[in-house]
């Protein structure tokens, strides 16, 4: 294309543009990696989303960090891969399906596994993967032909792989285990999808009558029901009161069992009446107890957590709540009860999925991955650095997480998931294999039946960074992009995901799988509240995009994400904020190149440039050398603010206006300007791109420098276009232009009222602005302006406005100063009284302890901006004098 088109239309369409951008990047194959190459790897894989998921802000944001990295590492020349894909999500998806077939009257239970999992891959193939879509409209650069899924064939091979090899390494054992049962999902979770909740609940104490007769020993409860599956009495073993009922036992009243007392160092004595009772097939703590004293495991609940038969008749097919009063009841009759306090404020767990409080459960024989030995070398790989954490103190918790963790239930009571590769024999015997086997392994019998549970999801997920690569297989992919650069995420899978990540990796592939691990916040509403669809404050990512465009998302959320990573505000007024920076940088651009008319971008040589073009350069480098220093750090709130900054305010608003007097000026001033402009303009484009994407590719286009800026290269330093000088001169014109705008604002001085100043600055000082009178006189709204060396003072009636610099001297009567200083004094009297008012509510300490925090919250915020705005009256009654 010889002759381009240089002409922008005047209004930015992000509708129009970004769906032609998104598509033509991948038609063109700009995002996608090969290996092994030459160049050094950059790789970030996606925390793949679930596959029945929709995009929702937090998404958006962690897509918008990662490309910003990712996008930026590529201009920078290094081989990259953002690799894509979507995690099968086990229960979520199975219960989609189960509720689609249940509106068509089917039980998964009639139709049979097989035709189950069929139904779940058909609906996976029509609807699943809606977010691909929605993360693709977000101009996110994946490598669309790496996208994986954790159920395709190389990833299912990859999970049997790492689960053979544990199981043959000893880190993988079968046992009876108390899991986190729900009995409304009926399946066992791992303690991470537990929540832990307070509730009113109640403290229940009963006394067991010791079997000889002697006396009594009173216990204490939050769930008397459980008192069913007692097996024991524990006391700790120092413990006088005790010391001689250990070795004796009480009389269950409603069984009639004799249950031994024993003593464990794990009683705390200080605790209640020192005695707990031990159930050690509902508790996990009785669990332990009852491993190291010998004490039987008795279940009395079936898998709806109803009574089962193993107890007195009378409580059978009873729910646990019902139960837990029956209990009470009869407890009550035979006198045994001693006290109940109600309400008791304990902490209980609930299932992340239904909200149902977990059982602890023995719920037969379940898969374990055992964490000793795995979780020591992961805990090495962060306190070495081999994996460094973003914000640092996210270490800690991840070490201590680590410490407490404990062995990790990985079998799920599900159908849709990667089932468990173990085969068992009518004999017992058990054969752990990668293939099918058709033979037992111990006896040869050909008579096996599959393991019928699947693997938790995370089983599959924790093998992401390698197994999207290839891995078992010693893959070109696997060697080049192993370990991966980064992982950006929310500090809510730090634990379920990021720290499994990280030990699998280093116990699999033998290295860990990222260098780096940046850890985000969550995405808030402006007033800092979570987003819930009872609030009402939900911002849906595919709306904002519809209503402002993608480049606005990504730009307003990269701006929010701070350095404390703490939680992220955003409102779409921000969103609405970022979009008009897109038009005010087309508006920019259409100015420029209504200018430009080289075919190359160049700067003018160095004799040629003025004093604000120095300035403009000089700025330009500033913000270069800030955007890197604030990426290298992943630090995406200062990147984003330094290119905004530089491109609203000191490229538009100043660069610009001065520029504009050489635009209208002879031929060569004309080119020199634009050329300088474009040269400017172009690699700030480059350096805006990764966090704006199209308005950006849609400018860049017109400067004839490449196929896509997607490909550019990532601007250099130039770091002799530092001009200290040329920024002292342009700051003082600055603050002069301000504080004469400033002026008019307060007084209501007409705009187009021009009228004469002195301005009263150091001699040297003044011998470099005064070359740019004219530009302040335009830009200020003035005309005469005159240089005073300073001290000079003002003049009889003149007006004083302080600049830094000097001071600037403004004639009499633009204003009536004595009707100006009236409404102030009264204005200042109203807001004085107002503010009194206000601090004494909040030195209230009954209104701080009793309003609601978001009231105390604008309590304060109004303290301060009446604060505020007191001082600005005074400084303007001190300026009238
Ligand atoms: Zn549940
Ligand atoms: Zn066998």
């Amino acid at each position: 294309m010889s002759e381009r088109t240089r002409e922008l239309s005047p209004r930015y369409e992000p509708g129009a543009v970004e769906p032609h951008w998104a598509k033509a990047w991948v038609d063109r194959g700009y995002f996608h990696a090969t290996s092994p190459s030459e160049r050094e790897p950059y790789c970030i894989v996606i925390p793949p989303p679930n596959v029945t998921g929709r995009l929702h802000v937090g998404h958006a944001l962690g897509r918008t960090l990662e490309d910003t990295l990712i996008r930026r590492a590529r201009m920078q020349g290094k081989e990259t891969l953002w690799l894509p894909g979507m995690d099968h999500a086990g229960i979520a998806t199975q219960v989609v399906v189960e509720r689609e077939l249940r509106k068509e009257g089917i039980d998964r239970r009639e139709l049979g596994r097989e035709a189950f999992i069929e139904r779940v891959w058909a609906w996976k193939e029509q609807y699943g993967g809606e977010i691909v879509d929605q993360i693709k409209r977000m101009g996110a650069s994946c490598d669309w032909e790496r996208q994986r899924f954790t159920m395709d064939e190389g990833l299912s091979l990859a999970v049997r792989t790492a689960f053979v090899r544990w199981y043959e390494q000893g880190f993988i054992y079968r046992g009876e285990r108390l899991v986190n049962w729900c009995p409304t999902d009926q399946t066992g979770l791992s303690d991470s999808e537990v929540e832990h909740e307070e509730v009113d609940g109640e403290l229940v104490t009963f006394r067991y009558p010791l079997s000889d007769g002697s006396g009594f020993v009173e216990v204490a409860t939050t769930r008397v029901e459980t008192m069913l599956g007692d097996t024991g009495i524990a006391v700790h073993p120092n413990d006088e009161r005790y010391r001689a009922l250990v070795g004796k036992t009480v009389r269950h009243p409603f069984d009639g069992r004799d249950i031994p007392i024993v003593a464990d160092a794990a009683v705390d004595p200080a605790f209640g009446t020192g005695a707990v009772k031990v159930t050690p097939a509902h508790d996990q703590t009785d669990f332990d107890i009852a491993q190291r004293t010998g004490l039987p495991l008795l279940n009395i609940f079936d898998a709806g957590a109803r009574i089962n038969a193993n107890v007195a008749e009378e409580f059978y097919g009873l729910g646990r709540y019902d139960a837990r009063e029956a209990v009470r009841e009869e407890l009550h009759k035979l006198e045994l009860l001693v006290r109940e306090e109600r309400p008791f404020r304990h902490a209980v767990g609930h299932c992340y999925r239904c909200h149902s409080e977990i059982e602890p459960w023995v719920s037969g024989l379940q898969w374990f991955v055992k964490v000793e030995g795995l979780k020591e070398t992961a805990k090495q790989a962060a306190l070495d650095g081999r994996v460094r954490f973003t914000p640092e103190r996210w270490t800690r918790s991840y070490v201590t997480w680590l410490d407490n963790l404990r062995d990790w239930n990985i079998s799920r009571q599900l159908w849709w998931g990667h089932r468990i590769p173990a085969w068992y024999c009518p004999d017992g015997h058990v054969t752990v294999a990668i293939e099918d086997p058709a033979a037992c392994s111990t006896c040869a019998g050909a008579e096996l039946e599959q393991d019928p549970d699947v693997l938790d999801t995370w089983f599959s997920s924790q093998l992401w960074p390698f197994s999207t690569l290839g891995w078992p297989d010693d893959t070109h992919d696997l060697r080049t992009f192993y370990p991966n650069t980064v992982l950006v995420t929310g500090y809510e899978i730090l634990y379920l995901w990021v720290a499994r990540m990280i030990m699998s990796g280093l116990s699999l592939v033998g290295d860990v799988p990222f260098r780096d691990v940046v850890i985000h916040g969550l995405v808030r509403d402006a007033h800092g509240r979570k987003m819930s669809k009872s609030l009402g404050n939900v911002i849906d990512p595919i709306e904002m995009i519809d209503r402002y465009g993608a480049d606005a998302l990504r730009f307003s959320l990269a701006r929010a994400a701070t350095g404390g990573q703490q939680d992220i505000p955003l409102s779409e007024d921000s969103i609405e904020g970022a979009r008009n920076f897109a038009n005010k940088i087309w508006n920019a651009a259409r100015l420029v190149l209504g200018a430009f008319e080289d075919d190359r971008v160049e700067l003018p040589p160095a004799e040629r440039r003025t004093l604000a073009e120095r300035w403009l350069l000089s700025r330009h480098q500033a913000c270069v050398a800030e955007v890197d220093a604030a990426l290298d750090a992943y630090l995406f709130a200062d990147a984003a603010q330094a290119i905004f900054r530089f491109l609203w305010s000191e490229f538009c608003d100043w660069g610009l206006e001065i520029e504009k007097g050489r635009l209208d000026g002879g031929p060569q001033e004309r080119s020199d300007a634009a050329a300088l402009l474009a040269w400017v303009l172009e690699r700030t484009l480059r350096l805006l791109h990764p966090i704006m994407p199209f308005v950006t590719e849609e400018i860049w286009q017109r400067f004839g420098q490449g196929a896509s800026i997607s490909v550019a290269a990532w601007p250099e330093h130039h770091a002799e276009h530092v001009d200290v000088d040329a920024e002292g001169v342009i700051e003082a014109v600055q603050e002069v232009v301000t504080a004469v705008r400033r002026f008019r604002a307060r007084h209501q001085v007409a705009p187009g009222r021009r009228f004469p100043a002195r301005v009263e600055l150091a001699r040297d000082l003044a011998q470099s602005v005064e070359p740019l009178a004219e530009r302040i006189e335009r830009l200020a709204g003035l005309e005469g302006l005159t240089f005073v060396d300073a001290p000079s003072g003002k003049l009889a009636g003149e007006t004083t406005v302080a600049v830094t610099v000097g001071a600037v001297y403004l004639p009499p009567g633009l204003f009536d100063v004595e009707a100006e200083r009236a409404r102030l004094t009264k204005e200042r009297a109203a807001l004085d009284a107002d503010l009194v008012r206000v601090r004494g509510k909040l030195g209230n300490d009954g209104f701080v302890a009793k309003a609601p925090p978001e009231v105390v919250a604008g309590e304060r915020e109004k303290a301060s901006r009446m604060a505020q705005r007191l001082a600005e009256i005074d400084a303007h009654l001190a300026e009238l004098g």
